[in-house]
């Protein structure tokens, strides 16, 4: 996920072949200052070690900030860590995200919220910003802390793995994400971060039993889609332009 202002670079998870996928959406990586890594499974750290090569200019300026769970930066138990020490001391500052940690960076306000997933030092996100407050769960399963997490947003963007009537543990299903999107009420719901049973039947078939259960538009993300925020205000574009890229807004890129 990448998100641009017109201040801020923001790369968020990145996963397998993120560095292409940038070059397809015509986005410089070596202009990104901030990756974010929530935490340490490959789909959301994969190509984080080549990105930051470039956010240093091939490891030749001290520049950028790294901000990611503890199990990213320095291991957790047998999980990790998805960056090496050399890596982390490319960047210019390393912060260790947990719950409750929140930071300032090119006027986005950057929070840590908590998860239930198989990676315990995981955490969800929040972006402020003057256009807006979009959530992300990150992976977790449905806990009725998750509630106060994202209350408050006027995007909730939400890993859901499984389709209805397939829940498993540390993941969201179809059934998850209309119970806590319901209890939240962002403006928009967008669904990401899909799992196989949920490609087959259909991510598009999903968002709309949420929405109808909810009454509140659901997308289901597709592969470089641009979210554009203005004055809180949520909509999905159907391509990344220039004039996007640049835009005074928020807007963020998503993938499946
Ligand atoms: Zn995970």
């Amino acid at each position: 996920m990448y998100v641009h202002t017109e201040s801020a670079r923001m790369h968020i998870d990145p996963g397998p072949g993120a560095l292409m996928r940038l070059r397809s959406c015509g986005i410089d990586p070596t202009k990104t200052r901030v990756l974010a890594i929530t935490h340490c499974h490959p789909d959301h750290y994969a190509d984080a070690e080549i990105l930051i090569e470039a956010m240093t200019h091939g490891c030749k300026r001290k520049r950028g900030l790294i901000a990611a769970s503890s199990s990213v930066l320095r291991g957790y138990g047998d999980i990790g860590p998805a960056v090496s020490k050399y890596h982390s001391s490319l960047a210019a500052d390393c912060v260790l995200l947990e719950p409750a940690v929140s930071l300032e960076i090119d006027h986005i306000r950057l929070s840590a919220l908590k998860t239930f997933h198989s990676d315990p030092t995981g955490i969800g996100l929040r972006l402020e910003s003057p256009d807006g407050v979009i959530s992300i769960t990150g992976d977790t399963s449905l806990k009725e802390e998750l509630y106060e997490e994202h209350r408050g947003c006027d995007v909730l963007i939400m890993s859901v793995t499984r389709p209805l009537k397939a829940r498993i543990p540390y993941h969201l299903c179809t059934e998850d994400a209309a119970m806590l999107a319901s209890s939240i009420k962002p403006k928009m719901s967008i669904l990401t971060h899909f799992g196989m049973r949920l490609i087959k039947k259909g991510p598009a078939s999903q968002a709309s039993w949420i929405e109808k259960q909810t009454g509140i538009r659901t997308v289901a993300a597709w592969d470089g889609m641009p979210l554009l925020m203005r004055n809180g205000a949520p909509s999905v574009q159907k391509s990344v332009s220039r004039q996007l890229q640049d835009a005074k807004s928020l807007s963020v890129d998503l993938e499946e």
